[in-house]
């Protein structure tokens, strides 16, 4: 079980999350389940602790930032095994370095390499409730770690896999997955099913509710892995799968074909505000020119995500224009600006206000006519498209931040994901 900020937000949600512990562990039979959970800080923690590093001292050292931005975790794990014990369970908590989870990578965005499983697993034979911070782990030095913002999610499918649990149940805000973020748009619908392979194309184009990389993980280890929310009183149990299960390709065509449903082109749509654009104007049209403008961004290790490379202009030049995660342009801009003459381009122009608004679907692999809806619903609405990108099962726009919810609104609409009755969509 894991529990996100929001669950864990103070001394009286932590209660309710210890009932719904207890009440998983008991089992709905009376049959003992053996129960391990991790938890994050409580909401807004992390983002305290990170402006406390960043008013200690901008240049922060990432090992440094990995002790403060951690004990956010320690607080809410020690809390739980504390209101567990209170309830009358048998409770501990285990922080990163003492289970271990070994952790290889930089700081600060560190990636789970192991789980020593022994001893939690020895514990919880005896009925002990393990409670693990999430986010946190060891690196070899022995120096604490963090997963990257929103890393709980990955050391609960990380944790699961590493006990070979039934279930990973990632408890949230919201009761499951949906057609695209609830908060947004009150039509949106709740996914009881969605596969691996969407949830982690719509987790990396900005739909938050899990973190890409537990997505992922969840994939290749075979975790089951169930959204739902811990704010639902006397809800159905867990194991009734009241949330949205993330299933195999296979299992979801079984799903479709018991239940007489046919697929829909676009399961979900998201957008991600993270991003800016950059343009290079009149660079020049040979092999090498783009290599000599991505090698350095590469080695200053800054993603480039969308890139369009314009129709050449009468003098052998063309505009090139791509984006980068926003926190990283400014570093962006200053090594273009640096490598001017070798790449060889006239002006760079720069846009923070953009957003990347994507649709997603294994439906859109065998039907023609996806992107074209997408873009004359956005054409109707004058919303100017100003980078496009695809892949198999998302195609993705660029356009105007304050064009986001409207073009979110607009493209649900579209391709039918609406609910028919407001009211049935989330609260
Ligand atoms: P937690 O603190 O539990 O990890 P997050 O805030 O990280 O929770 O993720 C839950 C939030 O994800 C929801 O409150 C919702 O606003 C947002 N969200 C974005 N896209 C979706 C989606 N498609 N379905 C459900 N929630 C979504
Ligand atoms: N507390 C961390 C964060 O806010 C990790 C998490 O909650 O998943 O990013
Ligand atoms: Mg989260």
């Amino acid at each position: 079980m894991k529990f996100g900020g929001t669950s864990m937000a103070g001394t009286e949600r932590i209660r309710r999350v210890a009932n719904l512990v207890r009440r998983q562990q008991l089992g709905p039979d009376g049959e003992r389940h053996q129960v391990a959970v991790v938890v994050s800080a409580m909401a807004g923690e992390t983002d305290r602790l990170v402006n406390f590093c960043r008013e200690a001292n901008p240049l922060y050292d990432p090992a440094e930032y990995d002790v403060v931005v951690a004990a956010g975790e320690q607080v809410t794990s020690g809390l739980l095994a504390l209101t567990l014990q209170a309830i009358g369970c048998k409770a501990r908590s285990w922080l990163g370095w003492q289970v271990p989870i070994h952790t290889v990578e930089a700081h600060a965005k560190a990636r789970i390499a192991s789980i020593d499983s022994e001893a939690l697993i020895a514990q919880m034979e005896q009925g002990v409730i393990a409670v693990i911070p999430g986010f946190q782990g060891v690196a070899l030095d022995g120096r604490v770690t963090t997963l990257g913002r929103g890393g709980s999610d990955t050391s609960a499918v990380a944790v699961a896999a590493a006990l070979k649990a039934d279930r990973c149940d990632i408890y949230t805000d919201v009761d499951g997955v949906y057609t695209t973020d609830p908060r947004i748009v009150a039509r949106a619908r709740k996914l009881e099913y969605v596969t691996y392979e969407e949830m982690l194309e719509l987790a990396s184009v900005g739909a938050k509710v899990l973190q890409t990389r537990s997505v992922s993980l969840a994939m290749k280890e075979g975790v089951r892995v169930q959204v739902l929310s811990s704010f639902v009183e006397d809800g159905a149990p867990a194991d009734e799968l009241p949330g949205t299960m993330i299933v195999s390709d296979e299992e979801m065509a079984r799903i479709m074909e018991e239940s007489g449903m046919e697929t829909q082109l676009v399961t979900g749509v998201a957008h991600d505000k993270n991003e800016a654009r950059i343009v290079l104007t009149r660079v020049p049209d040979r092999p090498g020119a783009v290599s000599h403008i991505f090698t350095p961004l590469a080695a200053a290790a800054i993603n480039v995500d969308m890139i369009i490379q314009n129709v050449g202009r009468d003098k052998g030049e063309t505009d090139v224009t791509f984006t980068v995660p926003r926190a990283d342009l400014a570093r962006a801009q200053a090594l273009l600006e640096e490598r001017r003459s070798a790449i060889g381009f006239n002006r760079i122009v720069t846009d923070a206000k953009v957003a990347k608004i994507s649709v997603v679907g294994v439906g859109m692999r065998s039907h023609a006519g996806v992107a074209a809806t997408m873009f004359s619903a956005l054409a109707e609405r004058g919303i100017n498209i100003q980078a496009i990108s695809t892949s198999e099962i998302k195609i993705s726009v660029l356009i105007d931040e304050d064009e986001t919810e409207l073009a979110v609104r607009l493209l649900h609409t579209a391709y039918g994901l609406d609910a028919e009755d407001a009211a049935t969509a989330a609260a």
